[in-house]
Protein backbone atom coordinates (compact mmCIF):
# COMPACT_ATOMS: atom_id res chain seq x y z
CA UNK A 1 0.00 0.00 0.00
CA UNK A 2 1.93 3.31 -0.73
CA UNK A 3 1.53 5.81 1.66
CA UNK A 4 0.23 8.50 -0.11
CA UNK A 5 -2.82 8.91 -2.51
CA UNK A 6 -1.49 11.97 -4.32
CA UNK A 7 1.78 13.57 -4.23
CA UNK A 8 2.29 16.91 -6.30
CA UNK A 9 5.45 18.47 -6.98
CA UNK A 10 5.25 22.77 -7.36
CA UNK A 11 5.06 25.85 -5.70
CA UNK A 12 3.76 27.04 -2.41
CA UNK A 13 3.68 30.95 -1.64
CA UNK A 14 0.85 33.34 0.06
CA UNK A 15 -1.82 35.20 -1.77
CA UNK A 16 -2.19 39.22 0.32
CA UNK A 17 -5.40 40.71 -0.76
CA UNK A 18 -6.19 44.18 -0.33
CA UNK A 19 -9.96 45.35 -0.45
CA UNK A 20 -11.30 48.49 -1.11
CA UNK A 21 -8.27 50.63 -2.74
CA UNK A 22 -9.17 53.13 -5.09
CA UNK A 23 -9.44 52.18 -8.96
CA UNK A 24 -6.89 54.74 -9.62
CA UNK A 25 -3.28 54.45 -7.44
CA UNK A 26 -1.84 58.10 -7.80
CA UNK A 27 2.15 57.99 -6.95
CA UNK A 28 3.36 59.28 -3.39
CA UNK A 29 -0.06 59.15 -1.85
CA UNK A 30 -0.56 56.73 1.15
CA UNK A 31 -3.62 54.87 -0.01
CA UNK A 32 -5.93 53.12 2.27
CA UNK A 33 -7.43 49.43 2.10
CA UNK A 34 -10.28 48.53 4.29
CA UNK A 35 -9.79 45.57 4.72
CA UNK A 36 -7.10 42.45 3.84
CA UNK A 37 -6.43 38.43 3.96
CA UNK A 38 -3.52 36.82 3.93
CA UNK A 39 -3.84 33.33 2.27
CA UNK A 40 -1.98 30.25 0.77
CA UNK A 41 -1.69 30.71 -2.91
CA UNK A 42 -0.09 28.89 -5.94
CA UNK A 43 -2.46 26.26 -8.01
CA UNK A 44 -0.36 23.29 -6.74
CA UNK A 45 -0.50 24.29 -3.06
CA UNK A 46 -4.45 24.97 -3.05
CA UNK A 47 -5.01 21.61 -4.68
CA UNK A 48 -2.96 19.80 -2.21
CA UNK A 49 -4.70 21.54 0.63
CA UNK A 50 -7.85 20.79 -0.27
CA UNK A 51 -7.47 17.15 -1.35
CA UNK A 52 -5.82 16.63 2.28
CA UNK A 53 -9.06 18.89 3.58
CA UNK A 54 -11.41 16.25 1.65
CA UNK A 55 -9.61 13.52 3.28
CA UNK A 56 -6.96 11.97 0.73
CA UNK A 57 -3.38 11.63 1.78
CA UNK A 58 -1.03 14.23 -0.13
CA UNK A 59 2.67 14.25 0.14
CA UNK A 60 4.22 17.84 -1.29
CA UNK A 61 7.34 18.60 -2.63
CA UNK A 62 8.82 22.49 -3.26
CA UNK A 63 11.12 24.71 -2.78
CA UNK A 64 10.61 28.33 -0.46
CA UNK A 65 13.13 30.82 0.48
CA UNK A 66 14.76 31.51 4.41
CA UNK A 67 12.26 34.40 4.93
CA UNK A 68 9.52 34.86 7.22
CA UNK A 69 6.56 34.08 4.57
CA UNK A 70 7.91 30.43 3.73
CA UNK A 71 6.50 28.90 7.36
CA UNK A 72 3.16 30.54 6.95
CA UNK A 73 2.57 28.75 4.13
CA UNK A 74 4.06 25.74 5.33
CA UNK A 75 1.69 26.26 8.10
CA UNK A 76 -1.40 26.09 5.95
CA UNK A 77 0.01 22.46 4.36
CA UNK A 78 0.82 21.14 7.34
CA UNK A 79 -2.16 22.35 9.23
CA UNK A 80 -4.84 20.60 6.54
CA UNK A 81 -2.87 17.61 7.04
CA UNK A 82 -0.17 17.40 4.01
CA UNK A 83 3.08 15.59 4.75
CA UNK A 84 5.51 18.53 3.61
CA UNK A 85 8.76 16.93 5.09
CA UNK A 86 10.22 17.33 1.59
CA UNK A 87 9.56 20.81 1.53
CA UNK A 88 13.26 22.37 0.77
CA UNK A 89 14.18 25.44 2.82
CA UNK A 90 16.86 27.37 0.58
CA UNK A 91 18.64 30.39 2.15
CA UNK A 92 20.07 32.42 -0.98
CA UNK A 93 18.78 35.83 -3.27
CA UNK A 94 15.13 34.24 -4.34
CA UNK A 95 12.36 34.30 -1.22
CA UNK A 96 9.32 32.83 -1.06
CA UNK A 97 6.84 33.94 -3.87
CA UNK A 98 4.00 36.45 -2.98
CA UNK A 99 1.13 37.87 -5.15
CA UNK A 100 -0.56 40.93 -3.99
CA UNK A 101 -3.97 40.91 -5.10
CA UNK A 102 -6.10 44.30 -5.36
CA UNK A 103 -10.11 43.28 -5.80
CA UNK A 104 -12.14 45.77 -7.99
CA UNK A 105 -15.35 46.31 -8.73
CA UNK A 106 -15.61 43.55 -11.75
CA UNK A 107 -11.44 43.55 -12.43
CA UNK A 108 -8.62 42.45 -9.96
CA UNK A 109 -4.93 43.93 -10.20
CA UNK A 110 -2.97 40.69 -10.10
CA UNK A 111 1.26 41.28 -8.91
CA UNK A 112 3.01 38.56 -8.40
CA UNK A 113 6.90 37.92 -7.27
CA UNK A 114 7.98 34.77 -8.48
CA UNK A 115 11.08 34.10 -5.76
CA UNK A 116 11.57 30.50 -5.54
CA UNK A 117 8.65 29.22 -7.89
CA UNK A 118 10.36 29.85 -10.75
CA UNK A 119 13.71 28.38 -9.18
CA UNK A 120 12.43 25.09 -7.79
CA UNK A 121 14.04 22.00 -9.80
CA UNK A 122 14.50 18.41 -10.77
CA UNK A 123 17.86 18.39 -8.08
CA UNK A 124 15.01 19.75 -5.43
CA UNK A 125 12.88 16.39 -6.19
CA UNK A 126 13.03 12.79 -4.51
CA UNK A 127 11.39 10.62 -7.12
CA UNK A 128 10.85 7.68 -3.99
CA UNK A 129 9.15 10.01 -1.81
CA UNK A 130 6.62 11.03 -5.08
CA UNK A 131 6.86 7.69 -6.20
CA UNK A 132 5.43 6.12 -3.15
CA UNK A 133 1.87 7.38 -3.96
CA UNK A 134 -0.79 5.98 -6.51
CA UNK A 135 -1.25 9.14 -8.10
CA UNK A 136 0.93 12.10 -9.52
CA UNK A 137 -0.55 15.58 -9.97
CA UNK A 138 1.10 18.66 -11.45
CA UNK A 139 -0.10 22.35 -11.70
CA UNK A 140 1.29 25.15 -13.40
CA UNK A 141 3.11 23.94 -15.81
CA UNK A 142 4.19 27.14 -17.29
CA UNK A 143 4.60 29.07 -13.71
CA UNK A 144 7.29 26.07 -13.41
CA UNK A 145 10.44 27.04 -15.13
CA UNK A 146 13.14 25.50 -13.11
CA UNK A 147 11.31 22.09 -13.32
CA UNK A 148 9.30 22.09 -16.78
CA UNK A 149 12.43 21.17 -18.95
CA UNK A 150 12.07 17.97 -17.19
CA UNK A 151 8.91 17.37 -16.41
CA UNK A 152 8.44 15.17 -19.73
CA UNK A 153 11.18 12.74 -17.47
CA UNK A 154 9.00 13.44 -14.36
CA UNK A 155 5.90 11.85 -15.50
CA UNK A 156 7.91 8.87 -17.18
CA UNK A 157 9.58 7.75 -14.09
CA UNK A 158 6.33 8.43 -12.09
CA UNK A 159 4.41 5.95 -15.03
CA UNK A 160 6.92 3.55 -14.81
CA UNK A 161 6.55 3.23 -11.35
CA UNK A 162 2.84 3.02 -11.39
CA UNK A 163 1.20 5.90 -10.48
CA UNK A 164 -1.77 7.53 -12.21
CA UNK A 165 -1.18 11.11 -13.18
CA UNK A 166 -2.86 14.13 -13.57
CA UNK A 167 -2.24 17.70 -14.72
CA UNK A 168 -3.75 21.34 -15.22
CA UNK A 169 -1.44 23.65 -17.26
CA UNK A 170 -3.12 26.87 -15.10
CA UNK A 171 -2.28 29.83 -17.55
CA UNK A 172 0.78 30.78 -19.72
CA UNK A 173 1.37 34.17 -18.56
CA UNK A 174 4.01 33.97 -21.80
CA UNK A 175 0.08 33.32 -23.57
CA UNK A 176 2.23 30.84 -26.35
CA UNK A 177 1.04 27.56 -24.87
CA UNK A 178 4.26 25.75 -26.30
CA UNK A 179 7.22 24.17 -24.14
CA UNK A 180 6.74 20.61 -25.24
CA UNK A 181 3.35 20.41 -23.55
CA UNK A 182 2.20 18.11 -26.10
CA UNK A 183 4.55 16.21 -25.83
CA UNK A 184 4.25 15.33 -22.02
CA UNK A 185 0.28 14.45 -22.13
CA UNK A 186 0.94 11.37 -23.51
CA UNK A 187 2.11 10.79 -19.68
CA UNK A 188 -1.58 11.82 -18.55
CA UNK A 189 -4.57 10.20 -17.52
CA UNK A 190 -6.44 12.88 -16.60
CA UNK A 191 -6.04 16.48 -18.27
CA UNK A 192 -7.70 19.22 -16.20
CA UNK A 193 -7.70 22.61 -18.35
CA UNK A 194 -10.59 25.23 -17.85
CA UNK A 195 -12.17 25.93 -21.18
CA UNK A 196 -10.10 28.78 -21.93
CA UNK A 197 -6.89 27.00 -21.43
CA UNK A 198 -8.53 23.96 -23.48
CA UNK A 199 -9.16 26.09 -26.54
CA UNK A 200 -5.27 27.80 -26.14
CA UNK A 201 -3.87 24.45 -25.88
CA UNK A 202 -5.65 22.94 -28.71
CA UNK A 203 -5.17 26.16 -30.82
CA UNK A 204 -8.45 27.04 -31.68
CA UNK A 205 -11.25 29.36 -30.39
CA UNK A 206 -14.05 26.36 -30.51
CA UNK A 207 -14.50 24.79 -27.14
CA UNK A 208 -16.03 21.62 -29.12
CA UNK A 209 -13.20 21.53 -31.48
CA UNK A 210 -10.80 21.87 -28.97
CA UNK A 211 -12.44 19.19 -27.07
CA UNK A 212 -12.38 16.98 -30.17
CA UNK A 213 -8.93 17.53 -30.51
CA UNK A 214 -7.54 17.02 -26.92
CA UNK A 215 -9.76 14.30 -26.26
CA UNK A 216 -7.36 11.96 -28.38
CA UNK A 217 -4.30 13.32 -26.76
CA UNK A 218 -5.47 11.76 -23.35
CA UNK A 219 -7.41 8.90 -21.76
CA UNK A 220 -9.69 11.49 -19.91
CA UNK A 221 -10.23 15.03 -20.46
CA UNK A 222 -11.94 17.08 -18.19
CA UNK A 223 -12.78 20.72 -19.07
CA UNK A 224 -13.76 23.20 -15.89
CA UNK A 225 -16.62 25.84 -17.63
CA UNK A 226 -16.93 28.00 -14.80
CA UNK A 227 -20.74 28.76 -13.76
CA UNK A 228 -21.99 26.62 -16.09
CA UNK A 229 -20.00 23.32 -14.40
CA UNK A 230 -17.92 21.09 -16.51
CA UNK A 231 -17.77 18.47 -19.25
CA UNK A 232 -15.64 15.08 -19.50
CA UNK A 233 -14.49 13.16 -22.62
CA UNK A 234 -13.29 9.77 -22.36
CA UNK A 235 -12.85 8.43 -25.93
CA UNK A 236 -16.14 8.77 -27.65
CA UNK A 237 -18.20 9.06 -24.19
CA UNK A 238 -18.69 12.56 -23.56
CA UNK A 239 -20.36 13.25 -19.59
CA UNK A 240 -21.98 17.03 -18.65
CA UNK A 241 -22.05 18.39 -15.14
CA UNK A 242 -23.67 21.30 -14.08
CA UNK A 243 -22.14 23.88 -11.58
CA UNK A 244 -23.59 23.97 -8.13
CA UNK A 245 -26.16 27.56 -7.44
CA UNK A 246 -24.23 29.10 -4.55
CA UNK A 247 -23.54 32.90 -3.95
CA UNK A 248 -20.05 33.35 -5.39
CA UNK A 249 -17.94 35.84 -3.42
CA UNK A 250 -14.50 35.50 -5.18
CA UNK A 251 -13.67 33.27 -8.00
CA UNK A 252 -9.78 32.67 -6.88
CA UNK A 253 -8.58 28.98 -6.75
CA UNK A 254 -11.79 27.65 -7.78
CA UNK A 255 -10.22 25.75 -10.76
CA UNK A 256 -7.41 24.30 -8.18
CA UNK A 257 -10.42 23.15 -6.04
CA UNK A 258 -12.24 21.57 -8.65
CA UNK A 259 -9.07 19.08 -9.41
CA UNK A 260 -9.11 18.80 -5.56
CA UNK A 261 -12.63 17.54 -5.69
CA UNK A 262 -12.05 15.90 -8.97
CA UNK A 263 -8.90 13.71 -7.82
CA UNK A 264 -10.14 13.18 -4.24
CA UNK A 265 -12.90 10.96 -5.91
CA UNK A 266 -11.43 9.46 -8.83
CA UNK A 267 -9.03 7.85 -6.32
CA UNK A 268 -12.06 6.79 -4.31
CA UNK A 269 -12.75 4.62 -7.39
CA UNK A 270 -16.19 7.05 -8.23
CA UNK A 271 -17.36 6.66 -11.26
CA UNK A 272 -17.52 9.62 -13.72
CA UNK A 273 -20.46 11.62 -13.10
CA UNK A 274 -19.62 11.09 -9.19
CA UNK A 275 -16.22 12.64 -10.30
CA UNK A 276 -17.79 15.65 -12.03
CA UNK A 277 -20.10 16.37 -9.09
CA UNK A 278 -17.14 16.35 -6.91
CA UNK A 279 -15.20 18.44 -8.64
CA UNK A 280 -18.01 21.26 -9.45
CA UNK A 281 -18.85 20.49 -5.33
CA UNK A 282 -15.52 21.53 -4.37
CA UNK A 283 -15.40 24.03 -7.10
CA UNK A 284 -18.51 26.32 -5.83
CA UNK A 285 -17.22 25.86 -1.98
CA UNK A 286 -14.66 27.51 -2.97
CA UNK A 287 -16.42 30.79 -4.78
CA UNK A 288 -17.88 31.02 -1.30
CA UNK A 289 -14.60 32.89 0.64
CA UNK A 290 -12.20 35.04 -0.45
CA UNK A 291 -8.92 32.96 -1.98
CA UNK A 292 -9.25 28.85 -2.94
CA UNK A 293 -8.66 27.41 0.56
CA UNK A 294 -10.54 29.43 2.70
CA UNK A 295 -13.98 28.05 2.54
CA UNK A 296 -11.82 24.64 3.15
CA UNK A 297 -9.90 25.27 5.69
CA UNK A 298 -13.14 26.01 7.90
CA UNK A 299 -14.38 22.54 8.76
CA UNK A 300 -17.60 24.41 10.00
CA UNK A 301 -18.19 25.93 7.29
CA UNK A 302 -17.20 22.93 4.46
CA UNK A 303 -19.30 20.43 6.27
CA UNK A 304 -22.09 22.32 6.34
CA UNK A 305 -22.01 23.22 2.93
CA UNK A 306 -21.74 19.54 1.65
CA UNK A 307 -24.74 18.68 3.97
CA UNK A 308 -26.61 20.93 1.74
CA UNK A 309 -24.86 20.33 -1.84
CA UNK A 310 -23.17 17.24 -1.98
CA UNK A 311 -23.83 14.01 -1.06
CA UNK A 312 -20.02 12.80 -2.00
CA UNK A 313 -17.93 13.32 0.55
CA UNK A 314 -17.64 11.32 4.28
CA UNK A 315 -18.46 14.06 6.50
CA UNK A 316 -16.28 13.20 8.96
P1 LIG B 1 -10.60 28.41 -13.19
O1 LIG B 1 -10.58 28.78 -11.73
O2 LIG B 1 -9.49 27.52 -13.61
O3 LIG B 1 -10.80 29.60 -14.11
P2 LIG B 1 -13.42 27.82 -13.54
O4 LIG B 1 -13.72 29.28 -13.46
O5 LIG B 1 -13.92 27.07 -14.72
O6 LIG B 1 -11.89 27.48 -13.38
O7 LIG B 1 -14.04 27.19 -12.21
C1 LIG B 1 -13.74 25.87 -11.81
C2 LIG B 1 -14.96 25.20 -11.26
O8 LIG B 1 -15.42 25.91 -10.10
C3 LIG B 1 -16.13 25.15 -12.22
O9 LIG B 1 -16.01 24.04 -13.08
C4 LIG B 1 -17.29 25.05 -11.24
O10 LIG B 1 -17.43 23.73 -10.80
C5 LIG B 1 -16.83 25.89 -10.07
N1 LIG B 1 -17.30 27.29 -10.16
C6 LIG B 1 -16.63 28.36 -10.65
N2 LIG B 1 -17.39 29.47 -10.59
C7 LIG B 1 -18.56 29.11 -10.04
C8 LIG B 1 -19.78 29.81 -9.69
N3 LIG B 1 -19.93 31.12 -9.91
N4 LIG B 1 -20.79 29.09 -9.13
C9 LIG B 1 -20.66 27.77 -8.89
N5 LIG B 1 -19.55 27.05 -9.20
C10 LIG B 1 -18.50 27.71 -9.76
Amino acid sequence: MPRFDVTIAGELNLDLILYGLPEQLPPERELLADGMALTLGSSSAIVAHNLAALGSRVGFQSRIGDDDLGPIALDRLRHAGVDVSHVRVVPGAAKTGLTVILPRTGWRNILTYSGTIAEFCWDDLDLDYLADSRHFHLSSYYLQTGLRPRVGELLQRLKQSGLTISLDTNDDPADTWQGGLLDILRYVDVFLPNEREAMKVAGTQDLETAVQKLGKLVPLLVVKLGRQGALAQRGNERFVSPALLVDAVDPVGAGDSFDAGFLHQYLRGGDLPACLASGNTAGALSTTRPGGTEAFRDATHRKGFFLKHGKVYPLT
